[in-house]
């Protein structure tokens, strides 16, 4: 069974992939938001901005890898450890609500989560 993957890439994934490719366009979701931040909080402390930016990379890291195990592309990183990408989503959706003061109106055009159904 085959079913379109959901990162816009216009591929056919296996089915089993389908909620590894959901989760890998969350993460890259949520990596916008740290992104965001990092540009944010250049204009005032670099030294915020860049954990900020390197935040964001890990968790876009993340998503690439898992975008590639659902595509079936070999890549050198393999796939990110569970409990690693657990800790990064539970820190990212903290920042939701920085993001939501920090900048409204970028947040209100910010595009919806993709969300994960409930394990
Ligand atoms: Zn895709």
């Amino acid at each position: 069974m085959s079913v379109e993957c959901p990162c816009g890439c216009g591929r056919t994934i296996k089915r089993v992939w389908h909620r590894t490719a959901e989760h890998a366009v969350y993460l890259a979701s949520l990596s916008q938001v740290a992104d965001h931040l990092a540009k944010i909080y250049s204009a005032y402390d670099q030294a915020a901005a860049i954990h900020m930016e390197q935040f964001a990379r890990k968790g876009l890291g993340y998503s690439h890898s898992m975008l590639n195990s659902a595509h079936e592309v070999p890549h050198t990183f393999g796939f990110p450890p569970t409990k690693e990408v657990d800790e990064w989503r539970v820190a990212a959706l903290k920042l939701l609500h920085v993001a939501k003061h920090a900048d409204p109106k970028w947040f209100s055009q910010w595009p919806d989560l993709v969300r994960m159904p409930p394990t």
